[in-house]
């Protein structure tokens, strides 16, 4: 279980902004990054090397595990057969139970209830046979969301009576899908935790989440979740990276709601460095990027203590057309994706913005 020497090579799944910045973080320490996407330019742009092709072809992926010291992934939708191939020539860190587990919203939220930690009442919706079913576990109110490949909002569909359900499922195109019921919560939060190889974990201070449009706009911390709470929801987050056997980074988004039977309900699991831990690039010693590198290379983990406080804000669309004033103001950290097209709903970058730690 030796570390990676600085030169070795770290190859990255995916080419979009988080396999950016996990590149910026090895290059810092004496890695190269070798992306695999299926589409040019984005990480590629500051990795050692890329290679573009499909993730379908898996005598590709199995080339470019060859080449590469150990292989990690910056989105969850990476095929398990690509996983797989890779594993053949490399260590796959996190491992391809974390993906299995976070593709799809069923297996999910069935692990994580199997662990005794509270998740929205939810029931599996296939067909006409299911609705009833659904609808008597739970209740009129709740969200229907498609099992896999749902994101930023994408995939789901409010329900706040029964007739609704028949539509909703209709408008997901008939998807296999989990009707959730709605969880009347106070605040989102997210944990970010860190898994080394030997199984040691840290966690960076736990930032309060808004969304704009299904879309995360702001992570700020400290947030006011209570002390006790923070604790629980660490431990919760711990149990999980720990049932996984996870290595890297791992997001935990929870919905907080301070007069339930069950203060933290876990949303969903991001088997990857997060966008709610974007604020850790300046407000902290060791980014989560960095740590993520460091746990799959097998170094020793870096701190995750905060030295700011900080509010991370997106910018999305053409938000990214105020850089010239962001670049200009004081007490703000830029961070530029490089994507060429400001589309309506597109990450293009996002601001840090520190304060002295309270
Ligand atoms: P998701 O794609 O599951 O992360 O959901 C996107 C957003 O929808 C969450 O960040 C919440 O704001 C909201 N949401 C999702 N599921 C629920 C739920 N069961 N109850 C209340 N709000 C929810």
């Amino acid at each position: 279980m030796s570390a990676l020497p600085p030169g070795s090579t770290i190859g990255i799944l995916g080419g979009g902004q988080l396999g950016r910045m996990l590149a910026l973080a090895a290059a810092r320490l004496g890695l190269k990054a070798h992306v695999y996407t299926d589409v040019p330019g984005g990480a590629c742009e500051v990795a050692a090397a890329a290679t573009v092709a499909p993730f379908e072809d898996t005598a590709r992926i199995r080339a470019f595990a060859e080449n590469v010291d150990v292989v990690t992934y910056e989105f969850e939708n990476v095929p398990l057969q690509a996983a797989a191939a890779a594993e053949l020539a490399a260590p796959v860190r996190p491992g391809s139970k974390a993906l299995a587990v976070a593709q799809d919203r069923l297996e999910e939220k069935t692990f994580i209830s199997g662990l005794g930690i509270p998740v929205a009442p939810f029931a599996a919706v296939d067909g006409e046979s299911s609705f009833d079913a659904a609808m008597c576990t739970i209740g009129p109110a709740g969200i229907l969301k498609t099992r896999r490949l749902g994101y930023d909002g994408k995939g789901q569909v409010r329900i706040k009576s029964a007739g609704e359900l028949v539509p909703a499922f209709e408008s997901l195109g008939r998807a296999p899908s989990v009707l959730e019921g709605f969880v009347p919560f106070a605040f989102e939060v997210s944990v970010l935790v860190v898994r080394a190889l030997s199984g040691e974990t840290r966690f960076y201070d736990i930032p309060l989440n808004t969304h704009r449009n299904g879309i995360l706009d702001t992570s700020t911390v400290p947030s006011p979740l209570p002390h006790e709470h923070a604790a629980r929801a660490r431990e919760i987050a711990g149990a999980i990276a720990t049932a996984l056997d996870y290595v890297g980074v791992l997001g935990v988004e929870m919905f907080y709601v301070p007069d339930g039977t069950e203060p933290l309900v876990v949303n969903e699991i991001a088997p990857r460095v997060h966008n709610s831990g974007h604020w850790t690039m300046d407000a902290c010693l060791v980014s989560q990027f960095e740590n993520h590198i460091r746990a799959v290379a097998g170094w020793p983990l870096g701190e995750t203590d905060r030295h700011s406080d900080v509010t991370m804000t997106n910018l999305i669309g053409d938000d990214v057309d105020q850089w010239p004033a962001l670049a200009a103001e004081a007490g703000v950290a830029l961070h530029l994706y490089g994507k060429p097209e400001a589309r309506p709903g597109r990450k293009m970058g996002h601001v840090n913005r520190l304060r002295p730690r309270r």
